[in-house]
């Protein structure tokens, strides 16, 4: 469905920017996986993607929190092809009270989780409108919808990622390149299987009431939203069966935001 498409998919070394990029390229997308880490093993992985797929895979370096590097990241990413798919999910997250929150932090996860999807954005929609096609998906959360305690930063960086999607979705409208915004809940990567050991020690509780009454507390449906869930909607909105769903978050959440 997507043979000879170059997809850049932002913070794609682990979890679900690495699932969504082999989800991607199992659909034949040629892709562009980033961290800022340029580790030996984050080039095996783009080569992994491209002998089990048969598609064009790269590892680009760039730090999306560096204005310059996520365009950049897009320049680079179009020497393969004209970057029609892009997938902003790079993201981190710190917990602390707002009178405690230190303003590095604050600085660090508004750069990363909501400027580097501008940047990106900006750097990448003149080659889309070129091209008369294109597709952008931005991973932002449940918390882009509804706030938590303690994640001021990361809860304002995801709302205004949201907002973000519906102003581009506006701006091409009349283009054939869609922006939309998913949102999941809780997603089983292997950050969150960490976090499970952790609880287990902290409240003293065995793996399921852990799961069910801290980590899943406000996910009705009890169930972690898996890595593939989030990458099979990232296909569908590439599809031109999504082609008049544009400035739309997309819940994946079992449930939450219906709370
Ligand atoms: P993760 O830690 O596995 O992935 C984060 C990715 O961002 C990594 O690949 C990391 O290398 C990259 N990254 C971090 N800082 C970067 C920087 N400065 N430059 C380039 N890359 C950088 O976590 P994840 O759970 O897969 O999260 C991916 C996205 O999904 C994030 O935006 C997160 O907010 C969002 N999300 C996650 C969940 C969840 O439950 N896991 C839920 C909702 C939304």
């Amino acid at each position: 469905m997507l043979k000879g498409k170059t997809a850049v998919i932002t913070g794609s070394n682990s979890g679900i920017g690495l699932g969504v990029a082999k989800a991607l390229a199992a659909e034949g997308a040629n892709v562009v996986i980033n961290s800022f880490t340029d580790r030996r093993e984050d080039h095996e992985l783009a080569e992994k993607i491209a002998s089990e797929h048969g598609v064009t895979a790269k590892y680009v370096k760039a730090d999306m929190s560096v204005d310059a590097e996520c365009r950049g990241l897009i320049e680079e990413a179009a020497k393969i092809g004209p970057v029609q798919i892009l997938v902003n999910n790079a993201g981190i997250q710190h917990v602390a009270k707002v009178e405690d929150f230190p303003a590095e932090k604050w600085h660090q996860i508004i750069a990363i989780n909501l400027s580097s999807a501008f940047f990106t954005t900006a750097a990448a929609v003149p080659g889309m409108k070129k091209a008369g096609w294109g597709r952008i998906i931005n991973i932002a959360s449940a918390h882009g919808l509804t706030a938590s305690p303690y994640k001021s930063a990361y809860v304002s960086a995801k709302h205004g990622v949201v907002g973000l999607t519906k102003t581009v979705a506006l701006e091409l409208a009349e283009t054939a390149i869609t922006c939309n915004a998913i949102c999941p809940g809780y997603v089983k990567t292997p950050l969150v299987e960490g976090q499970i050991d952790d609880q287990m020690k902290t409240h003293n509780m065995d793996r399921e009431t852990v799961i069910r009454e801290v980590m899943l507390e406000r996910q009705p449906t009890k169930q972690f939203v898996k890595i593939e869930d989030i990458g099979a909607m990232a296909v569908f909105l590439c599809s031109d069966a999504a082609a008049q769903i544009t400035g739309t978050p997309l819940s994946i959440d079992g449930g939450w935001t219906a709370l």
